[in-house]
């Protein structure tokens, strides 16, 4: 049978395809050092565990209201509120996984051909949800000397009639970018010039080391053209329990909503009333995860600057580092030659787009051990090469 045309459209994962080899690798038996996986190394803090038991124990195992529930709807928004300044209620909120509120939001305001700009190197999955939609990613190239910050005179200059929607997305995956206020106001008034939505994905804004984390929602008159996206994957090492949320105008929410009640109905719910305790309870671990997070930061990159042909930037949030190599090599192959003879798995900077090629990705949510004994690996493969 033909698969659809829009699923023909759409690129196969370049991060997926490498965790696939690596798993095949490890069934072989051989000692594999991964800094492929997008996710933290820790358990969810345990008094979100105990939460959810208790919830479970009070059978609450039913459907929940499709926008989410109630009390955690007005979690999110007072901490989106506090803490990054959004102009936001509970009916602001609609709880789903942060990919699913990705794709949503695509799903719902684009159509065929409308253009989306996303800043390049970018997260994988931005590419292939627009495709899905029909539109047209269009990638705006960041530099390694920038830090890949954004360039607001880029961006504008790849506005066409068709463009509809820019992504911003601080602290970046795969880069750590966190985008600063000077740039952050000009992309604004950028698509406030051009009428443009915003899709922000601020999933990793509580992984942040230095700077401060800032929500393109919170400049004045923002709110209605952007939709932000965020959730506890990140922040809380909750990847499994896929909990995220949208915030935005009611409009747009009863939008999102719509899509959301046609498809997945709702969140887990005793996953939902967790997250309350997630949100509003002891954040103690959670804090340590971050604390932990910069020491494994600053090791890898003091261990990568020891390493010839490797260059490095020090990114301010995000569990990722972005090294740029000086070997004259596709991307993909030298994470292959990397895997295969030194026994260490990165993800090629081309899985994030063109910009991309020339890099690789390292996440280091993963033990101090490992950075160490990997590193070492790979200094004496870039010795070789
Ligand atoms: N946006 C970015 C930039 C991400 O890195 C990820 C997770 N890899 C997501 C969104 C999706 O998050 P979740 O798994 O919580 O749906």
């Amino acid at each position: 049978h033909m698969v659809s045309q829009r699923l023909q459209n759409v690129p196969a994962s370049g991060t997926v395809a490498i965790s696939n080899k690596v798993s095949r690798l490890k069934a072989e038996g051989q000692d594999i050092i991964s800094f492929s996986m997008g996710e933290p190394d820790f358990t969810t803090p345990t008094n979100v565990i105990d939460a959810c038991k208790e919830s479970l124990d009070n059978g609450f195992t039913h459907y929940t209201p499709s926008l989410g529930i109630p009390e955690l709807r007005r979690a999110v928004a007072e901490a989106a509120h506090n803490d990054n300044n959004i102009p936001c209620r509970g009916a602001n909120v609609l709880i789903t996984p942060a990919k699913q509120a990705i794709f949503m939001t695509f799903l719902a305001y684009l159509d065929p051909d409308d253009e989306v700009l996303i800043p390049n190197p970018a997260w994988v999955s931005y590419e292939a949800c627009v495709r899905l939609a029909g539109a047209v990613p269009v990638f705006v190239p960041t530099y390694f000397e920038d830090g890949f910050v954004p360039d607001p005179a880029m961006m504008e200059a790849a506005i066409t009639p068709k463009t509809k929607m820019m992504v911003i997305n601080t602290p970046c995956n795969p880069t750590g970018c966190v985008i600063p206020d000077n740039v952050l106001r000009e992309l604004v008034s950028i698509a406030e010039a051009h009428n443009l939505l915003i899709l922000s994905d601020e999933i990793y804004e509580k992984v942040i080391y230095e700077g401060k984390h800032l929500s393109a929602a919170a400049y004045p008159d923002m709110f209605d053209r952007t939709i932000t996206v965020s959730g506890l994957s990140k922040t809380y090492a909750m990847t499994g329990w896929r909990m995220g949320w949208a915030i935005a105008n009611e409009d747009i929410i009863s939008n999102l909503n719509k899509l959301q009640s046609h498809s997945i109905s709702c969140c887990v719910s005793f996953a939902q009333q967790a997250s309350i305790e997630a949100i509003k309870g002891d954040q103690t671990q959670r804090n340590a995860f971050t604390k932990e997070f910069k020491q494994r930061r600053d090791l890898a990159i003091d261990l990568i600057d020891e390493i010839k042909g490797l260059d490095v930037n020090v990114p301010q949030g995000a569990f990722y580092l972005f090294p740029r190599y000086t070997a004259d090599i596709k991307s993909s192959k030298l994470v292959t030659m990397l895997l295969e003879e030194a026994h260490v798995a990165m993800t090629p900077g081309s899985a994030f787009g063109p910009a991309g090629e020339g890099f690789f990705r390292m996440s280091y949510a993963t033990g101090e051990e490992q950075i160490r004994e990997g590193l070492d690996r790979a200094k004496k493969f870039f010795a070789n090469l």
